[in-house]
């Protein structure tokens, strides 16, 4: 099973991610995840992309390119793969396609989790995580313990500057990729708001008959 998801920033791709990994036994590759750890490595990737990423701005299309390729060619990926935040520019989206064209395998679906900008700007805004235990936590949505919240910090792209420019960057770039998808048939469209358990279930239903 090979599945991409879609979405805004915020719009619960990385908690979906989780289950459908569970739900299929597949590795996910999360584009997001990757960066900031080539980041903390300092790595020659990790650095150019920092910069990037601190200013809610998308990595450059060959650099993202080349680390996802070289990541799904693994042989965890070879009865399929989660592309989370990946791809996100039309494109990354053309890449993908060769590549697996090249392979003679496909994406079987593109989920697009939809959630309106303000409840994203909400969701982004008010997330902190713990660096101790790795937890992410909500301001509102769901509040931390007193006691670790000296600790928790706020992830550099999850300022509201950072959250509104990567908004706009996401409904100029990867809007069109949704449209790219719809036109080969393989997008499933999946309300985002509400429970993340309901939000599954719904996203369950649809690969189901997109798969059928
Ligand atoms: P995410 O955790 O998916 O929200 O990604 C965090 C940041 O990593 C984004 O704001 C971008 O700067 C960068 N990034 C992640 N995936 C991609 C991608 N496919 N193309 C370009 N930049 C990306």
């Amino acid at each position: 099973m090979r599945i991409i998801l879609i979405g805004p920033p915020g719009a619960g791709k990385g908690t979906q991610a989780a289950r459908l990994v569970r739900t299929y036994s597949i590795p996910a590759v999360s584009t997001g995840e990757m960066l900031r750890h080539a980041a903390d490595q300092g790595s020659e990737l990790g650095q150019t992309a920092d910069s990037f990423m601190k200013r809610g701005q998308l990595v450059p299309d060959e650099s993202v390119i080349a680390m996802v390729m070289e990541r799904i060619a693994q042989p965890d990926c070879a009865s399929g793969f989660l592309l989370d935040g990946f791809p996100r520019t039309l494109t990354q989206a053309e890449a993908l396609h060769e590549s697996l064209q090249q392979a003679g395998i496909g994406v079987d679906s593109a989920v697009l989790i939809e959630v309106p900008d303000d409840l994203i700007m909400e969701r982004i805004t008010g997330r902190r995580l713990d660096p101790q235990t790795g937890t992410i936590y909500h301001v509102k949505f769901d509040p931390p313990p007193p006691d670790v919240v000296p600790r928790l910090v706020q992830r550099k792209d999850d300022t509201e500057e950072a959250c509104q420019a990567r908004l706009v960057r996401y409904h100029a770039e990867t809007e069109p990729i949704v449209a790219y998808y719809e036109r080969q048939n393989l997008l499933c469209r999946v309300d985002g708001v509400g429970d993340p358990d309901r939000i599954g279930g719904r996203l369950m239903v649809c690969l189901t008959k997109k798969t059928e």
